[in-house]
């Protein structure tokens, strides 16, 4: 007899995790599967270029619930295992080792896959990604042996990386194709900050670079070619570009998506066009949101949480305040809010001191702030992000003016 759950739930990542668990504490009483094609129980994602690959956490430590707690709370996991196809009026996925489950309600949680590189040799061995503790764990296995590491891409995962490889004692050559690191999520004061961050601790980074190829040897990869000719050799190459949605079997089933299948469109109750179907995480993009995915541990988190509270008849819209974190070096970067379409920023403290907030307005209003080192101001600043408050500059420009006080006179 095929196997079915009430509640099937794809992907056993944050999402995936978090609504097994939320489902259960808003009182659904009914049988729980979460198919995950990690042959792991849930983990800690953002560890894996943080602490884990630094070593400093073994994997113990990533568990995001205690092994036995899944048995407990009675979510049966199906590990390594993929679902490959969904039929949504028969309420049954298809996995990849042929077996059929069925299912009453579906929450869809599979994250993203890496983008990958689409010049020749990107599938050279010895080039890398950084998605999943597998993934993590081939880099660090090859680490003993390589000196020379090419991270490719100068988002928050390639930086991360280059911070921890810097530690510990790799050269490190990183490659991006813009004129500046994090172009896509922060202005170039926190860009060109973090720049000379890493150039202090010895990454050498080439800016606005094209990759031709990657070159190999003995049937490895040895080094990056490119469009201009320059050749870097590299022991180990880690591509961190970005990620396509894992989203393969809604869009054949027929889930709506947005134009380009950059994300499942989700309602604010995160349901898809197809019967109970939801979708949560790195894979969808809120129809009454900025339109694009957020990728972070709070949405998957929160979205989980709403689509949990739906399914057990309790449903909530989801209002979210964005907000993330990353580790380099001694720095702590955390950001409130979303700094698309900004037309203004303002910079709160001091460059040289390492610890300061840059705040992003749009037609007069505060709606995201990068804050390095300055907890304090990311505390405070999540109420002017909230009450899109009109703000003074020069108010915000003051660090001694505390940003409660701001908020209160806003
Ligand atoms: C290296 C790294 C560092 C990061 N750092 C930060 C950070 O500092 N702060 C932050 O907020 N966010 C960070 N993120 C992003 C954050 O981890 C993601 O936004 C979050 O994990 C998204 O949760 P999710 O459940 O949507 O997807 P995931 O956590 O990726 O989980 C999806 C799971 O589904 C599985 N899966 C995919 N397809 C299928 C299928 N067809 N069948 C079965 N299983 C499937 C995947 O293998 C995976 O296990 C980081 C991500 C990475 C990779």
């Amino acid at each position: 007899m095929m196997e079915r759950f009430d509640c099937m739930i794809v992907g056993g990542g944050h999402g995936g995790a978090q609504a097994a668990i939320a489902l259960r504490q808003a009182g659904f009483a009914g049988s729980i599967g979460l198919i995950g094609d990690e042959p792991v129980i849930p983990y800690d994602r953002p560890a894996l270029s943080k602490e884990y690959l630094a070593g400093k956490k073994s994997f113990d430590r990533l568990q995001l619930r205690p092994p036995e707690l899944w048995n407990e709370r009675e979510v049966v996991l199906r590990l390594g295992r993929r679902v490959i196809a969904l039929d949504s009026s028969a309420k049954v996925v298809v996995c990849d080792n042929d077996t059929a489950i069925g299912y009453g309600v579906l929450i869809w949680a599979a994250g993203g896959e890496p983008r990958p590189l689409s010049c020749p040799g990107h599938n050279l061995s010895g080039v890398h990604t950084i998605r999943n503790k597998g993934d993590c764990d081939r880099l660090l296995s090859a680490l003993p042996t390589s000196q020379h590491i090419a991270v490719i891409g100068g988002g928050y995962i390639g930086l991360e990386a280059a911070a921890v490889l810097r530690e510990l004692g790799k050269e490190v050559t990183l490659l991006e194709a813009q004129d500046r690191v994090l172009a896509r999520v922060a202005a170039e004061p926190v860009s060109r900050f973090y720049e000379a961050e890493h150039r202090t601790h010895g990454v050498e980074i080439l800016l606005g670079t094209g990759i031709s190829e990657l070159t190999a040897r003995d049937g490895a990869v040895s080094g990056v070619r490119l469009q201009n000719g320059t050749a870097i050799a590299a022991d180990q190459v880690i591509v961190g570009i970005g990620i396509m949605p894992a989203i393969g079997p809604l869009l054949a089933a027929g889930a709506e998506a947005t134009r380009g299948e950059t994300g499942i469109l989700v309602d604010d109750f995160c349901r898809t066009t197809l019967p109970d179907v939801y979708c949560i995480g790195d894979c969808t993009i809120m129809r009454d949101g900025p339109g694009i995915r957020i990728e972070s541990v709070q949405n998957a988190n929160e979205q989980a949480q709403t689509a949990a509270k739906a399914v057990c008849g309790k449903p909530q819209p989801l209002r979210l305040v964005p907000w993330f974190w990353s580790n380099q070096y001694d720095l702590r970067l955390q950001t409130i809010g979303l700094s698309l379409g900004y037309d203004q920023t303002v910079l709160r403290g001091n460059l040289v001191d390492r610890e300061f907030s840059l705040v992003y307005l749009k037609d007069g209003a505060v709606i995201a702030l990068d804050c390095i080192n300055a907890t304090r101001d990311y505390v405070q600043g999540r109420k002017l992000v909230e009450a899109h408050a009109h703000v003074d500059p020069a108010l915000l420009a003051d660090d001694r003016i505390p940003l409660k006080d701001i908020a209160i006179a806003a």
